[in-house]
């Protein structure tokens, strides 16, 4: 499962598991995004802050891990590297899930080399509140074909409501993980 976990909440955890106890998925990898080459928001976490908070996340969970591989990698990344790689590692395309929520699969047609992601792994969508199945629909044959639709229980939480509610001296409490809320707090994260 890919994002930017900036931070990381309880709707990335919630995605991750249904979608592994419905597929009988073994084990969920957490690949958080590296730093965009060019000059980052301010707001932004910084790509450790978030690896940190999506480890806290983690920890403790047997079958979830995180990947550091699009954080290390030294240029820009795309998904399909990043799938290429695992395949690399021996996951083979058969064994291999790309799990997103359904804002983020309406969008694939704009990523780099989407048109070679259904022959690295199976695509998966995790249902999201304000965004409707049937949208699906305006996909390619090709894509709708290895794509597979989990419905989850709908948690309209985002990273953003996270950190506008932050800026905004709002409680974040429950809608991120315990030792998540108590980094950012520690940190000074995302208050300007
Ligand atoms: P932002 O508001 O900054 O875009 P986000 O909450 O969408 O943050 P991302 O890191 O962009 O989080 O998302 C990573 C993946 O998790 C995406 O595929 C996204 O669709 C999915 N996702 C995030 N929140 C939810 C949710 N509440 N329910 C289902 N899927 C989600
Ligand atoms: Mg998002």
């Amino acid at each position: 499962m890919g994002g930017t976990f900036d931070p990381i909440h309880y709707g990335h955890l919630l995605a991750a598991e249904e979608c592994r106890s419905k597929l009988g998925i073994e084990k969920i990898i957490f690949v958080p995004t590296g730093d965009p080459p060019h000059k980052k928001d301010y707001k932004i976490a910084s790509a450790e802050d978030r690896y940190a908070m999506t480890l806290l996340a983690t920890a403790g969970v047997a079958e979830f891990s995180v990947s550091r591989t699009e954080i290390d990698r030294a240029k820009f990344t795309y998904t399909v590297d990043t799938l290429l790689e695992f395949n690399a590692a021996g996951i083979k395309p058969d064994e291999l899930f790309f799990i997103t929520g359904l804002d983020a699969m309406l969008s694939i047609t704009h990523w780099f080399d989407y048109e070679r992601i259904p022959e690295l792994c199976t695509l998966v969508t995790a249902t999201r509140p304000g965004w409707n199945v049937k949208a699906l629909k305006k996909l390619p044959e090709f894509i709708l074909r290895n794509l597979k639709i989990i419905e989850i229980p709908q948690f309209a939480v985002s990273s953003t409501v996270v950190r506008e509610r932050i800026k905004n001296n709002m409680s974040i409490r429950f809608l991120v993980p315990h030792l998540v809320e108590i980094y950012i707090a520690s940190n000074g994260l995302y208050k300007i």
